[in-house]
């Protein structure tokens, strides 16, 4: 399904290809919302004498208990707040965790996920022991995370199951035949070319029409097949290297594998040549280019579209979003122009690729975690089995393992304490916008429009999701992986000419992460992410407020951002500001960019400040809303404001808590790769940078207009 711009708050750091069951098929962009769990590292092949699946030792006792939003012991008392407030709050929980081998990355954030797999692994395997009492769905999950688990069956079957792919794509010897096996490709998750699904019209939000956008990269994406600088070319050559080894591990003689690879290179590079580069995919603008299927259908004179819909099982009228004309050009350019015998080696490798994760053996396992979590990220060990099969149940079958893990993890009190939390910064956004300086009357009436009609999503889905047609088989983890991914692009083609669902979610109740969705207008905080660190009934407001309250801020300010903006208040397209206000916010805007343009990350690479702009725009906007909404709750509870708990007044105390969300170790390697195509500015500038724009702040802890976290030239919008 295409979601465009769905803005999950915490940054995606790996890549897809080493997620271990992305059900995301649909078009590249919608990877965006689901792919945002940091939590895709693929973990450690089990041990090859096969050890039986549940001897594993159970799972930690809750080391969650002691998390605590507002936590004075991580403060470092030796630094001056003024000069590194990140450090300042966060040293102490430096100094307590290194970062694990098998991690990219480690922070509160990743704390979180820990407790929650441990969690899901018990759910999970309470699941898989067989039992004719089990729920149809208790069978799935457990039976699915058994299969995941079985690495003895999975190093028997080798690549046995995926020899009718195989032959499929040998077989392929005229372009004509193509269509039909690409439709079955994509319907096995094999991201091929192009992405086609389910999205809504930007025109007429409650349309659910065909979306077609560009694909089909090995790569994160498209500009690391275009720079030019030395690390960019080494990456490269290491990508060869890595498909190479893929086509070996494969079967193929090394000579013909080392061919074959600098082929899958020669393609992509064209593919990603003609694509829009993520910050140009940005602006809705460039992915709206709607048509009818009859005049798609003719631009592609090498394509049998037909023929492709009539495979996919997908409509073969309506209306359709070409997102990228120029790239389908390109596509339709290749196929006359590239010998079969290259769109055959094409193929094969994504074929291996989509699966080369927990359904085929460890050998290709190993390989692709070597390539795409340790050359590209800097993990030192693989993720422990257990983990990552969990991570895949929770992305085939979310909904059914979310709704085990909400009856236990999340009670209704803390449910109606979020929505609270989140109507009363609504609440600080409108008296916010009532009282802006630089937009106009009419601008702001819509604005306030907008504000009301945003839908607050919390916890999970009101309606929860049937996998009844979806068979799930014990001992065949690579077919199981292959049903869901043909459950989920039926489930989605599925919607093209029905009404929009707006109860529907894009992220599954136990992820740690929150989105805006700017064509459903609504904010989304999954159960998963509503816990300690970052949100406990045990806690006081000021720590809830600094800390999930600017979480709350920033997706609602995401409805507000660059992009958001564009969006109405029932999520059409449509500009409802006047070109002045327009201007103004642009002028204001732009003093971000420039002030993230301006970090270097890593030694010669800056943050890319439109990148990053509505994440920044948000993190700000967001901490700001917090902020107020705190301000109100507590004049209107007489909280004394400079009496001190454990050491801090309470405005200090939520200034810490928002920063103490942010504690977090990177690897440079990782760091690059964020700094180079993360819209989320790293952690430590969405603490300092943040607080750096904010007066108040300063005021809290009577920073000098000298001080390093006190900006001479703020900036603001929102
Ligand atoms: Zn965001």
């Amino acid at each position: 399904m295409f979601r465009f711009a769905v803005a999950p708050d915490r940054c995606s750091i790996l890549p897809v290809a080493i997620l271990v069951a992305g059900l995301l098929a649909a078009p590249a962009r919608s990877q965006t919302a689901a792919v945002s769990l940091a939590s895709g590292a693929p973990a450690a092949p089990a041990s090859p004498s096969g050890p039986s699946v549940f001897a594993a030792t159970p799972a930690q006792p809750a080391a969650g208990t002691a998390l605590r939003v507002f936590d004075p012991s991580l403060i470092d008392k030796a630094v001056d707040p003024c000069e590194n407030f990140y450090q300042f709050s966060c040293n102490g929980w430096f100094k307590r965790n290194s970062l694990p081998a098998d991690e990219t990355r480690y922070g509160r954030f990743t704390e979180l996920l820990e407790l929650n797999r441990q969690h899901l692994r018990q759910i999970l395997e309470e699941a898989a022991a067989p039992s004719t009492a089990r729920a149809a769905n208790e069978q799935k999950i457990g039976d699915e995370y058994a299969s995941c688990m079985d690495t003895a069956t999975v190093n028997r079957l080798g690549l046995q199951s995926l020899e009718p792919e195989l032959d499929r794509i040998a077989a392929l010897n005229t372009a004509q035949d193509l269509p039909a096996l690409l439709a079955h490709l994509q319907a096995i998750g094999v991201s091929t070319f192009f992405g086609m699904g389910s999205g809504q019209d930007f025109a007429d939000s409650s349309a659910v029409i065909s979306f077609y956008s560009s694909d089909g990269l090995g790569l994160p994406e498209r500009d690391y097949y275009t720079r030019t600088d030395a690390q960019s070319e080494l990456t490269r050559r290491q990508y060869v290297a890595h498909v190479r080894r893929i086509f070996v591990l494969a079967g193929e003689p090394d000579r013909q594998a080392a061919a074959d690879a600098e082929a899958v290179l020669a393609i992509e590079t064209r593919l990603a040549k003609a694509s829009l580069t993520i910050t140009e995919q940005r602006d809705p603008q460039n992915l709206n280019h709607p048509t009818d299927m009859a005049s798609f259908s003719r631009e592609l004179t090498h394509f049998s579209l037909a023929e492709y819909l009539a495979t996919a099982h997908a409509s073969a009228t309506g209306k359709v979003n070409d997102n990228e004309p120029r790239f389908f050009a390109e596509f339709n350019r290749l196929l006359a122009d590239t010998p079969i015998s290259q769109i055959r080696i094409y193929l094969r490798w994504h074929l291996l690729h989509a699966y080369a994760g927990t359904s085929l053996p460890e050998s290709f396992d190993q390989e692709n975690w070597d390539f795409y979590a340790h050359t590209l990220n800097g993990a030192q060990k693989q993720q422990e089995r257990w983990k990552r099969c969990t991570i895949r149940v929770d992305q085939e079958m979310g909904e059914a393992l979310g709704q085990v893990y909400v009856a236990r993890y999340f009670p209704p009190e803390e449910k109606q304490r979020t929505l609270e939390m989140t109507q009363s910064i609504e609440q600080a956004m409108d008296k916010e916008i009532g009282g802006l300086d630089w937009m106009s009357v009419a601008t702001k009436i819509r604005a306030k429009e907008k504000l009301r009609a945003v839908m607050n999503k919390i916890g999970y889905p009101e309606k929860w999701r049937d996998y009844s047609t979806l068979k799930i088989v014990r001992g065949d983890a690579l077919g199981n992986q292959m049903r869901a991914h043909e459950f989920e692009f039926a489930r989605d083609l599925a919607k093209i000419g029905r009404p929009v669902d707006k109860g529907e979610w894009q992220m599954t109740p136990p992820t740690v992460n929150a989105y805006y969705d700017p064509q459903m207008n609504n904010v989304n905080f999954p159960a998963g992410y509503l816990q300690p660190p970052f949100f406990s009934g045990a806690e006081d407001d000021a720590a809830n407020y600094g800390d999930m309250g600017s979480t709350i801020g920033h997706e609602l300010t995401h409805g507000f951002d660059d992009q958001g903006r564009q969006f109405d208040k029932d999520g059409n397209l449509r500009n409802w500001w006047s070109q002045q206000d327009e201007e103004k916010f642009n002028q204001r805007a732009e003093c971000m960019v420039k002030q993230y343009d301006a970090i270097e990350a890593v030694p010669g690479v800056h943050l890319n400040g439109k990148l990053t702009l509505g994440e920044n725009l948000a993190d700000l906007g967001g901490l700001w809303l917090a902020w107020l909404a705190w301000l109100d709750q507590a004049n209107a509870a007489h909280v004394p404001m400079t009496a001190t708990t454990e050491g801090y007044t309470p405005d200090q105390r939520f200034w810490i808590a928002y920063a103490q969300q942010w504690c977090t170790q990177t690897r440079p390697e990782q760091l690059r790769t964020q700094a180079q195509s993360d819209p989320h500015a790293p952690d430590e500038y969405r603490t300092n940078s943040v607080l750096q724009d904010l007066p108040e702040f300063a005021r809290s802890f009577s920073c000098k207009k000298t001080a390093a976290m006190v900006s001479a030239k703020p900036c603001r919008v929102w």
